[in-house]
């Protein structure tokens, strides 16, 4: 048996519900423990949440101060690597500081469009590109099949091609996985601008714990797609033969010293997308 006690603000509450039962915790905190408790002489395992841990919609605040700290410093050594290898580099710590750099990145008017990503759906990007600042090719509002290889076609000679990554290794190589090869191809040659939205969970090792860290995502891209393969229904990888396998083009953009600064990387010191 399980006992949540969610503690707001008065944390005594919590005391007196374990004391009318005679309970002692072996441990208490004010974010989450998981103590072994004696009750009516069984053993209850008992966790606490305090309010912030709520309001935080149930990650305990303790352990995201540590990721954050963490993320910002994989994020701070990554980029001077990333800067070497000829991509420019802007860390966000928000949301807010993520639209304010693109902001200032990309000027009024200028014809702008996306690959898929959920980076930049979760962060607000589609909707900022929607706001009528920009002449926005939206692939998204495409009725029909036609009508978004038009606008994937029109992809090669926008100002501003933006995108998430799927992986970047620690000697700065970006990493791609597609279906189509419509946004590799975007990135890899075109548009006079890339700019790519990812977050340090997305930093790997190397290029073959990028190949594993894909497999592992790449299901629940499936899932969200809602395409007919193995995985988007066991949620696992079986490398499978399917007609709408999306693991077809796997990319690695090692460096771009002879176009430097045509791919901005925005890196996130936060957790987003997959
Ligand atoms: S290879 Fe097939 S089963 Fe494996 S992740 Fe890609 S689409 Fe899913």
């Amino acid at each position: 048996m399980v006992k949540y006690i969610r503690k707001s603000k008065e944390w005594g509450r919590g005391a007196a519900w374990l004391a009318r039962r005679s309970v002692t915790p072996v441990a208490a905190s004010s974010n989450l423990v998981v103590p072994a408790s004696e009750e009516s002489g069984r053993k209850v395992p008992i966790l606490f949440f305090n309010s912030r841990f709520r309001e935080t919609g149930g990650k305990c605040q303790m352990r995201e101060g540590f990721y954050t700290w963490r993320y910002k410093l994989v994020a701070e050594k990554l980029s001077k690597v990333l800067e070497k290898n000829g991509f420019e580099v802007h860390l966000a710590d928000s949301k807010e500081q993520l639209l304010e750099i693109l902001n200032s990145l990309i000027p009024e008017n200028s014809v702008v469009t996306n690959g898929g990503s959920v980076s930049l759906q979760e962060n607000g990007v589609i909707d900022f590109l929607r706001s009528g600042k920009f002449q926005f090719l939206d692939r998204l509002k495409a009725q029909t099949l036609e009508e978004r290889l038009e606008i994937e076609g029109k992809a090669f000679s926008c100002d501003y091609y933006l995108s998430g990554v799927n992986a970047i290794t620690e000697k700065g190589e970006l990493v791609f996985m597609d279906g189509n090869g419509n946004r590799v191809a975007a990135v890899v040659y075109g548009p006079k601008n890339v700019i790519l939205v990812a977050s340090v969970n997305k930093v790997v090792k190397d290029v073959e714990e990028a190949r594993e860290r894909i497999r592992q995502i790449t299901p629940m891209n499936s899932k969200r797609l809602n395409l007919k393969t193995p995985c988007a229904v066991t949620g696992y990888c079986s490398d499978c033969s399917s007609e709408e396998r999306i693991c077809n083009l796997f990319v690695v953009v090692e460096k771009s010293l002879r176009k430097k600064g045509r791919i901005k990387i925005i890196l996130l010191t936060y957790e987003s997308g997959f």
